[in-house]
């Protein structure tokens, strides 16, 4: 008899382990209660261009993930970054030029955009394997299984693994033993990257930016937006700039993001940063798969790869991936595959 296993949540995390356990001989089941996979990952069609509103680098350290782009044949390209850039250093002057430092670390982008990664991975998974709109909501242990109840029908398996940020499973999720009062605390305190985060990304005909010799970066003090990025194809036929802006802005609507967003266009580039397709954000903070009450402030990477991830509980029927559980490169998409690879020669051995 196969072993079954339940993964909960469907972004990365969830969907390689499903892929790497599938292909290790496990009958296996990913639950992920939003309409759509991906999690942190979402790469949005607009205009006929593709943006991403969630994760979109990886870098040459990243071994695991390039490692697993590569066997699925997924290409890379780098961060385009010639020319010059735009500093807003305060709201009465014009953003100042200047020449980006040479010899920058090098990011990269996914051909496609980051969902091809998922699509790979998820593409020969049947319904019953990958259901999506259940939201799981209780863990109950049992003597030889585990019953996950999510908000329409129970499924039972031989042993589940959480994929949640841990902040937000500990939150949204009951179980019907008590967790570890360590584990608890740890995890209360584990900083989920980026769920404070607002992206947007503006499609443009042309890639004006190009034409006046500058490379689409611009950072500033000022907002609403305070980092701003070339977010054009690899091919070069469809042009896209694509930032940050201030976390502060969250509970402001979205008219009002974007009319500030295109007066400060226009203090960079002038009418022709005005002249866009087509504007998409997305505030992190409002999506509540990711995000949590949280208690207090917490740095940065805060309890990542915490030993406490590294035990399974419930007797043994309980495991927690998940980027933030990486002992490297937590909170980043390299962190989920590594930990997914360390769970899954964990399982090899545990059911040999
Ligand atoms: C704006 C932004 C920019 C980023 N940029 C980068 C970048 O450039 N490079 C990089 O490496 N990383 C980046 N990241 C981080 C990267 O996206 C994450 O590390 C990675 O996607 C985490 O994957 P995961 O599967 O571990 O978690 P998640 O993507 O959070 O997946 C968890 C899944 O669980 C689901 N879920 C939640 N609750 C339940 C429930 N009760 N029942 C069932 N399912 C549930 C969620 O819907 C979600 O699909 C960024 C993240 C954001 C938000």
């Amino acid at each position: 008899m196969k072993k079954k296993i339940i993964i909960i949540g469907g972004g990365l995390s969830g969907l390689y382990l499903g892929y790497k356990l599938k292909k290790e001989g496990f009958s296996i089941h990913i639950l992920e209660a939003n309409t759509r996979i991906g999690g942190r990952i979402f790469t949005k069609n607009s205009n006929h261009t593709k943006v991403e509103l969630g994760a979109t680098w990886l870098w040459r350290y990243n071994e695991s993930l390039i490692n697993l782009c590569a066997a699925l044949q997924i290409s890379l390209y780098e961060q385009n970054m010639t020319g010059d850039a735009l500093y807003e250093a305060v709201n009465t002057t014009i953003p100042e030029r200047f020449q980006l430092p040479r010899h920058q670390e090098i990011s990269y982008r996914v051909v496609g955009g980051t969902a091809t990664i998922l699509e790979k991975l998820s593409q020969d998974f049947s319904g019953d394997e990958l259901q999506l709109n259940e939201k799981v909501v209780r863990i109950d242990a049992n003597k030889n299984s585990v019953d996950v109840l999510t908000e329409n029908a129970t499924f039972t398996a031989d042993l589940v693994i959480s994929t949640l940020p841990p902040q937000l499973l500990v939150n949204t999720v009951a179980f019907s033993a008590p967790l570890d009062a360590n584990l608890l605390e740890i995890a209360n305190n584990t900083h989920t990257w980026m769920k404070d985060s607002i992206k947007f990304a503006l499609v443009y005909k042309t890639p004006f930016w190009k034409e006046k010799g500058l490379s689409g970066v611009g950072f500033s003090n000022v907002g609403p937006f305070t980092e701003l990025y070339d977010h054009s194809d690899f091919e070069n036929t469809h042009f896209a700039l694509m930032g940050f802006l201030n976390a502060g802005l969250a509970n402001e609507s979205k008219a009002y993001r974007e009319e500030n967003i295109r007066a400060q266009l226009f203090k960079f580039f002038g009418e022709a940063g005005k002249n866009y397709l087509s504007y998409e954000e997305k505030v992190w903070s409002q999506e509540s798969l990711l995000h949590s009450a949280t208690p207090s402030f917490l740095n940065p990477h805060a309890n990542n790869g915490h030993p406490v991830y590294q035990q399974e509980y419930l007797k043994g029927k309980f495991i927690i991936a998940g980027s933030e559980t990486s002992p490297s490169y937590g909170g980043y998409m390299e962190g989920a595959i590594y930990r997914g690879n360390q769970i899954v020669e964990q399982l090899k051995h545990k059911f040999e």
